[in-house]
Protein backbone atom coordinates (compact mmCIF):
# COMPACT_ATOMS: atom_id res chain seq x y z
CA UNK A 1 0.00 0.00 0.00
CA UNK A 2 3.06 2.12 -0.08
CA UNK A 3 3.09 3.04 -3.34
CA UNK A 4 -0.13 4.39 -3.30
CA UNK A 5 -0.05 8.48 -2.56
CA UNK A 6 -2.76 10.07 -0.25
CA UNK A 7 -3.65 12.52 -2.96
CA UNK A 8 -7.28 11.94 -3.99
CA UNK A 9 -7.14 9.94 -7.42
CA UNK A 10 -4.49 8.15 -7.28
CA UNK A 11 -4.91 4.50 -7.72
CA UNK A 12 -3.25 1.37 -7.80
CA UNK A 13 -3.93 -2.29 -8.79
CA UNK A 14 -3.47 -5.86 -7.48
CA UNK A 15 -3.47 -9.09 -8.11
CA UNK A 16 -2.72 -12.01 -6.14
CA UNK A 17 -3.46 -15.36 -4.99
CA UNK A 18 -4.37 -15.87 -1.54
CA UNK A 19 -5.31 -18.57 0.64
CA UNK A 20 -9.37 -19.28 1.26
CA UNK A 21 -10.11 -18.20 5.07
CA UNK A 22 -11.86 -21.31 7.35
CA UNK A 23 -15.30 -21.36 7.29
CA UNK A 24 -17.02 -19.93 4.30
CA UNK A 25 -19.96 -22.84 3.59
CA UNK A 26 -23.33 -23.04 3.58
CA UNK A 27 -25.31 -26.40 4.09
CA UNK A 28 -24.46 -28.29 0.91
CA UNK A 29 -21.12 -26.44 -0.71
CA UNK A 30 -18.09 -24.50 0.93
CA UNK A 31 -14.90 -23.06 -0.44
CA UNK A 32 -11.99 -25.14 1.01
CA UNK A 33 -9.86 -23.80 3.34
CA UNK A 34 -6.69 -23.03 2.32
CA UNK A 35 -7.55 -23.03 -1.32
CA UNK A 36 -6.41 -20.91 -3.82
CA UNK A 37 -8.24 -17.61 -3.90
CA UNK A 38 -6.99 -15.07 -7.25
CA UNK A 39 -7.69 -11.59 -6.23
CA UNK A 40 -7.55 -8.67 -7.94
CA UNK A 41 -7.99 -5.45 -6.04
CA UNK A 42 -8.10 -1.73 -7.20
CA UNK A 43 -7.00 0.90 -4.40
CA UNK A 44 -7.88 4.06 -5.29
CA UNK A 45 -7.01 7.24 -2.80
CA UNK A 46 -9.74 9.38 -2.00
CA UNK A 47 -10.01 12.35 0.48
CA UNK A 48 -11.16 10.30 3.39
CA UNK A 49 -9.17 6.94 3.03
CA UNK A 50 -8.60 4.33 0.27
CA UNK A 51 -11.90 3.19 -1.94
CA UNK A 52 -11.03 -0.97 -1.91
CA UNK A 53 -12.83 -2.44 -5.23
CA UNK A 54 -12.16 -6.40 -5.83
CA UNK A 55 -12.94 -8.91 -7.33
CA UNK A 56 -12.18 -12.62 -6.38
CA UNK A 57 -12.46 -16.06 -7.89
CA UNK A 58 -12.47 -18.35 -5.18
CA UNK A 59 -13.27 -22.64 -5.77
CA UNK A 60 -16.10 -24.17 -4.64
CA UNK A 61 -16.25 -27.88 -3.55
CA UNK A 62 -20.05 -29.39 -2.38
CA UNK A 63 -22.72 -31.73 -3.55
CA UNK A 64 -25.49 -31.54 -6.17
CA UNK A 65 -28.95 -30.64 -4.03
CA UNK A 66 -30.93 -32.88 -5.68
CA UNK A 67 -28.19 -36.11 -6.89
CA UNK A 68 -26.01 -35.43 -3.95
CA UNK A 69 -22.65 -36.25 -6.99
CA UNK A 70 -20.15 -34.38 -5.57
CA UNK A 71 -19.42 -31.30 -7.51
CA UNK A 72 -16.58 -28.72 -8.02
CA UNK A 73 -17.27 -25.11 -9.02
CA UNK A 74 -16.15 -21.74 -8.52
CA UNK A 75 -17.53 -18.67 -7.81
CA UNK A 76 -16.92 -14.62 -8.65
CA UNK A 77 -17.46 -11.76 -6.45
CA UNK A 78 -17.12 -8.31 -6.57
CA UNK A 79 -16.65 -6.47 -3.40
CA UNK A 80 -15.85 -2.74 -2.42
CA UNK A 81 -14.98 -1.13 1.16
CA UNK A 82 -14.23 2.01 2.48
CA UNK A 83 -10.87 2.81 4.59
CA UNK A 84 -10.72 5.40 6.10
CA UNK A 85 -7.75 7.14 7.36
CA UNK A 86 -6.81 6.98 11.23
CA UNK A 87 -7.61 10.85 11.40
CA UNK A 88 -10.21 11.45 9.01
CA UNK A 89 -13.19 9.92 10.95
CA UNK A 90 -16.29 11.67 10.37
CA UNK A 91 -20.28 11.54 11.44
CA UNK A 92 -21.42 11.65 8.14
CA UNK A 93 -20.30 8.74 6.83
CA UNK A 94 -23.53 5.90 6.25
CA UNK A 95 -22.89 3.14 7.59
CA UNK A 96 -20.98 -0.14 6.33
CA UNK A 97 -20.74 -3.53 7.51
CA UNK A 98 -20.49 -4.71 10.95
CA UNK A 99 -16.95 -4.12 12.24
CA UNK A 100 -14.17 -6.66 13.59
CA UNK A 101 -15.06 -7.85 16.94
CA UNK A 102 -11.18 -6.73 18.07
CA UNK A 103 -11.95 -2.85 17.11
CA UNK A 104 -13.64 -0.53 18.85
CA UNK A 105 -16.94 0.27 18.98
CA UNK A 106 -16.78 3.72 18.84
CA UNK A 107 -15.98 4.20 14.86
CA UNK A 108 -19.64 3.77 13.30
CA UNK A 109 -18.80 0.01 12.00
CA UNK A 110 -16.54 1.73 9.38
CA UNK A 111 -13.49 -0.27 8.37
CA UNK A 112 -10.40 2.30 9.08
CA UNK A 113 -6.76 2.04 8.17
CA UNK A 114 -4.35 0.36 10.45
CA UNK A 115 -1.40 1.81 9.08
CA UNK A 116 -1.08 1.17 5.58
CA UNK A 117 -2.75 -2.42 5.89
CA UNK A 118 -6.53 -3.29 4.45
CA UNK A 119 -7.87 -6.28 5.86
CA UNK A 120 -10.06 -7.36 3.04
CA UNK A 121 -10.85 -10.67 4.54
CA UNK A 122 -14.57 -9.50 5.50
CA UNK A 123 -15.83 -7.71 2.69
CA UNK A 124 -14.72 -10.78 0.61
CA UNK A 125 -15.85 -13.02 3.32
CA UNK A 126 -19.19 -11.25 3.31
CA UNK A 127 -19.48 -10.83 -0.89
CA UNK A 128 -18.81 -14.60 -1.12
CA UNK A 129 -21.21 -15.87 1.65
CA UNK A 130 -24.28 -13.90 -0.23
CA UNK A 131 -22.91 -15.90 -3.27
CA UNK A 132 -22.64 -19.10 -2.62
CA UNK A 133 -25.70 -21.27 -3.61
CA UNK A 134 -28.44 -22.88 -1.24
CA UNK A 135 -29.56 -25.23 -4.04
CA UNK A 136 -25.71 -26.46 -5.78
CA UNK A 137 -26.59 -28.35 -9.05
CA UNK A 138 -24.65 -30.69 -10.97
CA UNK A 139 -25.88 -28.95 -14.33
CA UNK A 140 -29.09 -26.63 -14.66
CA UNK A 141 -31.10 -29.60 -15.77
CA UNK A 142 -29.98 -32.36 -12.70
CA UNK A 143 -33.25 -34.91 -13.15
CA UNK A 144 -32.23 -35.99 -9.42
CA UNK A 145 -32.64 -39.51 -7.67
CA UNK A 146 -34.79 -41.87 -8.56
CA UNK A 147 -37.83 -41.57 -6.02
CA UNK A 148 -37.85 -45.52 -5.79
CA UNK A 149 -34.46 -46.97 -6.18
CA UNK A 150 -32.69 -43.62 -5.57
CA UNK A 151 -30.34 -44.25 -8.02
CA UNK A 152 -29.13 -40.95 -10.05
CA UNK A 153 -31.58 -40.64 -12.59
CA UNK A 154 -28.69 -38.99 -15.32
CA UNK A 155 -27.02 -41.92 -14.90
CA UNK A 156 -29.80 -44.44 -15.41
CA UNK A 157 -31.21 -42.73 -18.48
CA UNK A 158 -34.89 -41.17 -19.32
CA UNK A 159 -36.48 -44.83 -19.96
CA UNK A 160 -35.37 -45.34 -16.05
CA UNK A 161 -38.84 -46.42 -13.75
CA UNK A 162 -40.52 -49.13 -11.47
CA UNK A 163 -43.15 -50.97 -13.20
CA UNK A 164 -45.61 -51.25 -10.38
CA UNK A 165 -45.20 -53.81 -7.52
CA UNK A 166 -46.81 -57.21 -8.98
CA UNK A 167 -49.59 -59.34 -6.52
CA UNK A 168 -48.18 -62.90 -6.23
CA UNK A 169 -52.00 -64.03 -6.82
CA UNK A 170 -51.38 -62.07 -10.35
CA UNK A 171 -47.60 -63.27 -10.96
CA UNK A 172 -49.41 -66.75 -11.96
CA UNK A 173 -51.88 -64.96 -14.50
CA UNK A 174 -48.32 -63.21 -16.27
CA UNK A 175 -46.89 -65.99 -16.55
CA UNK A 176 -49.53 -67.09 -18.18
CA UNK A 177 -49.68 -64.39 -21.13
CA UNK A 178 -46.36 -63.55 -21.56
CA UNK A 179 -46.28 -65.48 -24.70
CA UNK A 180 -48.66 -63.24 -25.77
CA UNK A 181 -46.19 -60.43 -25.20
CA UNK A 182 -43.54 -61.83 -26.94
CA UNK A 183 -45.81 -60.81 -29.89
CA UNK A 184 -46.30 -57.39 -28.72
CA UNK A 185 -42.25 -57.22 -27.97
CA UNK A 186 -41.48 -57.66 -31.32
CA UNK A 187 -43.62 -55.26 -33.27
CA UNK A 188 -42.21 -52.70 -30.66
CA UNK A 189 -38.70 -53.99 -31.42
CA UNK A 190 -39.02 -53.58 -35.52
CA UNK A 191 -41.07 -50.29 -34.62
CA UNK A 192 -37.65 -48.71 -33.11
CA UNK A 193 -35.83 -49.88 -35.09
CA UNK A 194 -37.87 -48.19 -37.83
CA UNK A 195 -38.09 -44.82 -35.98
CA UNK A 196 -34.46 -44.92 -35.48
CA UNK A 197 -33.37 -45.81 -39.50
ZN1 LIG B 1 -27.20 -33.53 -9.69
ZN1 LIG C 1 -35.35 -46.36 -9.92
Amino acid sequence: MRQLGRQAGSALTQTRTVPAPDDLRLELIEVPAGADVALEVRFEAVSEGVLATGTAIAPLAGECARCLTPLTSSVTVGFQELYLYAEGRHDKHEKYDKHDEQEEQDDEGLYHLDGDLLDLEPAFRDAVVLALPMSPLCREDCPGLCAECGVPLADAGPGHRHDAAVDPRWAALQQLSEQGDDEHQDRRTSAIDLQEG
